[in-house]
């Protein structure tokens, strides 16, 4: 076939955001859900984004756009949808709309499906169900619909979809490996190929992500084998595979040896360029080259991606510039943000920036680099301005850190700590504690709306959130809990609320990245060294300490989840901005010493996600990230009980870092899967204290007394009860106060009588 040679294209995007810049599809899926509009009118919505974004991209000159992007909730839930793949369960529910959204989040008589990060990503996908009733059949009618609206409006449109190793490898299946269904699953891709050709569209992009994880021979044979038989017919449009979040490694080999037409790499995520261009079966194919970072907000260094394409230009039969991957993971565009100064603002770039250095670029590479001058001369200019700000770099904290030794990440042996603390804490066996927040109420909301639009003042929000402690100390007085929190009503976000107050970070107005389905997140942005101008939770945690005897735990953000849920500096390793955050953690964790509370909680839910996607770089980023979160940690005396908390059940490869964390008491989500991390925490040589989730806080339900004491006494077969904590599963901020109270109570007598 010589499909290439008529039809290459030279700037691309690899995906899009469907929010909507003011998240208008958020607004109008959430109007659909609570009746106010019809479907058509949801669908409506839909179709006007789609139109407004295909227009803005051809206008910035991409010759190629992708489609099919689009979705009112998940990319994988829309391909489980395509392959006819969704749960027994969803099937009676007549309404196409209707099953989705059952599908995507569940109705009073069905469980949604479960949702997970995506990759490395803080975007969350509904993972399939397989099992031996799964029958694949093709339902194309969306994504044909949508090729064919963008042809109309004259789009030249390049459909995509999740490639069906990446879907197999992604779901769950009872009975048997996902990825031995492939031979199901290649005739209905050979027949939606078809399908598309027929619509119109000359290219094809399948997305590949998992060939950028450890793949075994028999996968790769899968990739080879799939890629063959895909290009096997005539009739279908010329086929891009589109790997991203890493490097392909084996599988670019393996791909390059079938006859696709085009291959995307990320030349963001650390792929080995040279080793891309000396792939020989390349000289054939369309080499879509990601060079704009599609994941993070910094402006390109477009003399920098210039020579990455030169270097690759020849050793492909053309290369086309692109994103690393899909535009999901940033924000619309610049032009909306009016607080931003304009040094900060000339180094970032959105999604809309970041189309337009793609083409750029693909003129500079085409036209020669005199053509952009202008451009490039720009990009310069701001690069300057960034590597020259005073506030990149704080000397201060850089001589404090480099003056730490080894003894600043140690603490005196555990079991000695365990006397000490024992003695100041007098706490009964099986303490009873809770994770840190409870319901954020619309009073709490409210306020805090209140004071962002100036019609309250600062001294009118702190007394309505002093309310709000006091509210929680009396309830968990009243429930007689062991270990009180304050209920972090004054938290917007767990990363913001810190980030708000770090020098270093910058926060957004319109900056929202689509977390799952309908909910996103504004994530800050670490730009330079980061320091605590002043405490940031003392004022709070001691006016709820005022108000009890019992110990209340102060409530920190460890510096890794700060991390994972920021865009992140690209000038210098993680591991250093994670020191320098970890730092602010600590004089944070002192400040809470010196005020005279006892225990401190350092939250690290999203250690495992930032857990490298390459077995062979995951120690490096395990051994940092635990010395970060000591380096929070080690600051207070053998006295104060640090405690975290991790919130995902499945352990894995992080399991041996937990017990190096060398945390005092450690609250894990254990509830849905029955107490099993113990036995391998156990296994790892963990001996400190441990809370395992008695209860699941994700569903609305009140767990009896019985159920718990049952969680109990399974727990106790793992860790003596010397060690033993009893708290739910996570924080209480999306759950109702009614059945806090109920679960919270039945919780607490379930102790006693395990006592
Ligand atoms: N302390 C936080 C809370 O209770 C922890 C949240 C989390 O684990 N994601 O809300
Ligand atoms: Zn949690």
């Amino acid at each position: 076939m010589t499909v290439i040679s008529q039809s290459p294209f030279t700037a691309t995007v690899l995906g899009l955001p469907r929010v909507g810049p003011h998240r208008e599809l958020k607004r109008a899926t959430e109007s659909y859900w609570a009746g106010r509009i019809d479907a058509a009118q949801l669908h409506e919505t839909g179709r006007a984004l789609r139109r407004d974004q295909y227009t803005a991209l051809a206008a910035a000159g991409l010759d190629s756009i992708p489609v099919g992007t689009f979705s009112y909730y998940d990319q994988i839930l829309d391909t489980a949808v395509l392959l006819g793949a969704l749960p027994a369960r969803v099937a009676d529910i007549e309404d196409p709309l209707d099953r989705y959204f059952a599908a995507a989040r569940g109705n009073e008589s069905v469980e949604p499906l479960e949702m997970t990060k995506w990759f490395d990503t803080n975007y969350h996908y509904l993972v399939p169900e397989l099992g031996p009733e799964t029958t694949f059949t093709l339902h194309p009618g969306d994504l044909l619909a949508q090729v064919t609206e963008a042809i109309e409006l004259g789009i030249p449109a390049r459909p995509v979809v999740i490639g069906p190793i990446t879907f197999l490898k992604l779901a769950k299946t009872t009975g048997g490996a996902a990825l031995d269904r492939i031979g199901e699953l290649i005739p209905l891709y050979q027949e939606l190929l078809r399908l598309l050709a027929e619509a119109g569209a000359i290219w094809v992009q399948l997305d590949e992500p998992a060939l950028v994880t450890d793949l075994t021979d028999a996968e790769l044979a899968v990739v080879r084998r799939v890629y063959t038989e895909l290009t096997e017919s005539p009739s279908r449009p010329a086929v891009l595979v589109a790997t991203y979040f890493g490097h392909p490694g084996p599988a670019l080999d393996a791909l390059a040896g079938t006859d696709i037409e085009g291959i995307a790499v990320d030349l963001v995520a650390g792929t080995d360029v040279a080793a891309v261009a000396a792939v020989p079966a390349l000289a054939h194919k369309l080499l879509v080259a990601g060079v704009v970072d599609g994941r993070n907000v910094w402006r390109t260094d477009l003399d920098d991606a210039l020579s990455t394409l030169a270097t690759l230009l020849g050793s492909a039969e053309s290369l086309a510039v692109s994103t690393s991957c899909s535009l999901l993971h940033v924000p619309y565009s610049l032009a909306v943000e009016t607080r931003l100064d304009d040094a900060l603002r000339s180094w970032l770039a959105f999604g809309a920036e970041k189309t337009a250095e793609v083409r750029v670029l693909a003129t500079g590479l085409n036209s020669g680099t005199e053509s952009v001058a202008a451009e490039l001369g720009a990009a310069r200019a701001a690069a300057a301005s960034r590597r020259a700000d005073p506030r990149i770099s704080n000397a201060q904290v850089r001589a404090r850190l480099a003056a730490l030794g080894p003894e600043a990440v140690r603490r005196a042996p555990a079991e000695q700590r365990r006397a000490l603390q024992q003695d100041r804490l007098r706490l009964p066996a099986l303490p009873t504690t809770t994770i840190g927040s409870y319901p954020q109420t619309s009073a709490i909301r409210l306020a805090r709306a209140a004071l962002r639009a100036g019609e309250i003042d600062r001294a009118e929000y702190v007394r309505r959130m002093r309310e709000e402690i006091s509210e929680v100390i009396t309830l968990q007085e009243q429930l007689d809990l062991d270990v009180l929190v304050h209920g972090e009503p004054e938290r917007n976000d767990m990363v913001q609320y810190f980030a708000e107050q770090l020098d270093g970070f910058a926060a957004t107005e319109l900056g929202w990245v689509q977390s799952y389905g309908t909910r996103c997140v504004r994530p800050p942005i670490l730009f330079g060294d980061v320091s605590r101008p002043a405490a940031m939770t003392v004022d709070w945690i001691t006016y709820a300490q005022s108000l009890t005897d019992k110990p209340v735990k102060g409530m920190l953000t460890g510096p890794v989840t700060i991390l994972a849920w920021s865009f992140v500096r690209d000038d210098q390793p993680l591991a250093d901005s994670a020191r320098q955050v970890a730092l602010s953690i600590r004089d944070e964790t002192v400040d809470l010493q010196n005020a005279g509370i006892r225990i401190v909680q350092v939250d690290e839910p999203a250690l495992r996600e930032l857990l490298p996607l390459r077995t062979a770089d995951q120690q490096t980023y395990l051994d940092w990230s635990v010395d970060a979160f000591r380096l929070a940690t080690a600051g207070v005396a053998d006295s104060v009980q640090i405690h975290t908390h991790l919130c995902y059940s499945e352990f894995g490869e992080v399991i041996e870092a937990i017990a190096g964390l060398d945390a005092d008491v450690t609250s894990i989500e254990a509830a849905r899967s029955h107490m099993e991390v113990l036995d391998d925490l156990n296994a790892s040589g963990f001996d400190a204290g441990v809370g395992p989730g008695v209860y699941d806080i994700h569903s609305p339900r009140v767990p009896g007394v019985e159920e718990i004491t049952a969680a109990l006494r399974a727990a106790l077969k793992a860790v003596p009860a010397e060690r033993l904590w009893v708290n739910p599963d996570c924080g209480l901020k999306t759950r109702g106060p009614a059945e806090v109270e109920a679960s919270l109570r039945n919780m607490v007598a379930a102790a006693r009588s395990v006592r």
